[in-house]
């Protein structure tokens, strides 16, 4: 299948050809983003291939659709970015990758904790200018605190699991459906308020939706207990950025440390180091000690990559020869409610 891959990287490049050895379809790696200025590209594809910053909302996927386009491969798990209505209303079909390395994204996500827990980011800029002082690079245990983790679904179970059985922490957790696994070592389910008027530190892995959209918000973060400490590797609208600077600035935040960022498409996987950044609210982020930013990297690993190289190619190859497409995004998840 001639398939056009939207804002590849090297990276995208490497491992989508090497998955490729077995697939033999015909890629060709755009570089640009998808985006009404660019979806003119994929004229004559039958199947383009994005990712999390590409955009898909109707007036794209029209484009899409008149130039012959009837797949989209999501080279990731969210879909926040595709109007799912307009692709089946065009006869899309959208696919994904569910599940590729929720160990990648976990692992990254304890990472922030302990890196922002234990000033891991600052004593780095330190020592390389043969600053050894300590003052200020004073941390905290993760073992007996309160953690408490939002969206318990592959990614956050993984993540409760380790501060559980690995960091022995007291693990509070939300989510619509709760996980009878995590119960049993311990886990304790509550509703997201007391969860954040209990918990020092709070994670957030529940996908982006219209019930989600800024669920730490001005009111959360006023609930919650001061002190806390917010780590964000799922989708950066879950955060309302504004009130998150305020929160800092009081100190009612003692710490924040993201992957993802509310207005990311604008930033996030290019090199900007001679551009003006025009984001103030970004800017200002990035001005706390307190505050990591890393621009949506949690999933990079050989593994993660590869995994999501071969499930794309391979829902590709299903789709050219009409199998069922077993990561096409169904009808129940396009009722449940316009993408964000
Ligand atoms: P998943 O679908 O396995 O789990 C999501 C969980 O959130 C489910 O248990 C679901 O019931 C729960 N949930 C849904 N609505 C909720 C709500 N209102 N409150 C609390 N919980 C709710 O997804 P996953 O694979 O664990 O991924 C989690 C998120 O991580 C995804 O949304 C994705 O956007 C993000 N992600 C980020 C990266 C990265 O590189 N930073 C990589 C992969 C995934």
């Amino acid at each position: 299948m001639r398939i056009a891959v939207f804002g590849s990287k090297a990276y995208d490049r490497r491992f989508l050809t090497a998955a490729n050895q077995a697939s033999c379809h015909d890629l060709t790696f755009v570089e640009p983003r998808l985006d009404d200025a660019t979806a003119v590209l994929a004229a004559g594809f039958p199947a383009v291939c994005v990712f999390v910053n590409d955009r898909l909302d109707a007036a794209v996927l029209e484009v899409l659709a008149a130039g012959g386009t009837r797949f989209v491969a999501l080279r990731c798990a969210g879909y926040n970015n595709v109007d799912l209505r307009a692709a089946e209303r065009l006869g899309i079909a959208v696919v994904r990758v569910p599940a590729y390395s929720p160990h990648a994204v976990a692992e990254f996500t304890v990472g922030l904790m302990l890196a922002l827990d234990r000033n891991i980011h600052r004593a780095w800029a330190r020592v390389r200018e043969n600053n050894f002082a300590l003052d200020g690079l004073i941390g905290r245990n993760l073992h007996g605190r309160t953690v408490g983790v939002i969206g318990t679904g592959q990614i956050g179970a993984l993540v409760a699991r380790s501060l559980r059985l690995g960091f022995g922490c007291d693990v509070l957790a939300s989510d619509v459906a709760p996980d009878p696994a995590l119960e049993a070592i311990g886990v304790t389910y509550t509703d997201p308020t007391d969860l954040l008027a209990r918990s020092g530190l709070v994670t957030l892995h529940c996908p982006l939706t219209p019930a989600t959209r800024h669920i730490i918000d001005a009111a959360a973060i006023a609930r919650a207990r001061d002190g806390l400490m917010i780590v964000n590797t799922s989708r950066g609208a879950l955060i309302d950025t504004a009130a998150l600077i305020e929160g800092l600035k009081t100190r009612k935040l003692r710490g924040v440390a993201l992957d993802v960022y509310e207005q990311e498409a604008d930033l996030f996987f290019e090199d900007l180091s001679n551009e003006i950044v025009q984001d103030d609210l970004f800017q200002r982020l990035l001005t706390f000690p307190n505050v990591i930013v890393t621009g949506h990297q949690a999933f990079l690993t050989e593994e993660a990559l590869t995994a999501i190289a071969e499930a794309t190619l391979a829902s590709l190859s299903d789709a050219e020869a009409g199998r069922a497409l077993q990561h096409r995004i169904g009808p129940e998840v396009i009722r449940s409610g316009p993408p964000r």
